[in-house]
């Protein structure tokens, strides 16, 4: 049998264990940071093409409203040359030299918009590529930020219910033991205890237990290791926890 002073801080030992390895989890959820960087990188790398193909679909959408505004025209013109309503033949003279212009605009505001479209098609392909790549990562980021805002809070949960279990563990240890115990979780900024290992060695730091100190150690003195000073404890042979 293990030492039962010791074997209790153990037990206290074991609950913070459990409370550290839930903060660890915590702290290194994947929540998107690499895909919105991945993301940032690549508007940046390509904000030229990016901003080309921009201004060039607006300057294609003007184009395209001003043939539509011109067709609109047109059509209405057309439609006052022959419903009657005017009869001047100064004013038909003069709806016919506006609807001459506008046949025009027409068809130059039409190749415009056909020569701009051929000349930036591959551009405009090569920038939409990128925007689909850019899209599909920030979609992968939000994805992976809502599963980690879950596992948070699971994690939290978790947190809450092995803190609770503590307050009875720790009120099973003696005070002078707790002392040198939170005075090594402390100074390591972690764990407070460490096993001896089968190797003779401290389980958290590595170094050496003189078979001196392995003795005192099992006879439940507290005992801190020389390297790191957490309190050391020895399982007996066989004992499993
Ligand atoms: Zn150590």
């Amino acid at each position: 049998m293990s030492d039962e002073r010791l074997f209790r801080l153990y037990k206290l030992h074991q609950v913070d264990e459990k409370l550290l390895a839930i903060k660890a989890r915590a702290e290194h959820l994947d929540v998107g940071k690499r895909e919105l960087a991945v993301a940032k990188k690549l508007a940046t790398d390509n904000a030229d093409l990016l901003a080309e193909a921009k201004a060039t679909k607006q300057k294609l959408a003007e184009l395209t409203l001003k043939e539509d505004q011109a067709n609109e025209k047109l059509e209405k013109f057309q439609k006052q040359l022959y419903d009657g309503s005017i009869t001047s033949s100064r004013e038909i003279a003069h709806l016919q030299d506006e609807i001459e212009m506008l046949e025009m605009l027409v068809v130059t505001t039409d190749d415009e918009r056909k020569a701009l479209l051929m000349s930036s098609k591959e551009s405009a392909a090569a920038a939409t590529e990128i925007e689909e790549k850019i899209a599909k990562l920030k979609e992968q980021a939000v994805k992976k930020r809502a599963h980690a805002e879950k596992e948070h809070a699971e994690l939290q949960e978790l947190f809450k219910q092995t803190g609770a279990t503590r307050a009875s563990k720790e009120s099973e240890v003696e005070k002078e033991l707790i002392t040198a115990y939170n005075n090594a979780r402390k100074r390591t900024g972690n764990t407070g205890l460490a096993l001896i290992t089968p190797k003779q060695d401290c389980g958290s730091c590595g170094i050496d237990i003189p078979e001196k100190v392995r003795e005192v150690v099992r006879d439940g003195k507290t005992t801190p290791c020389l390297s790191c000073g957490r309190v050391l404890f020895i399982h007996a042979p066989g004992e499993l926890d």
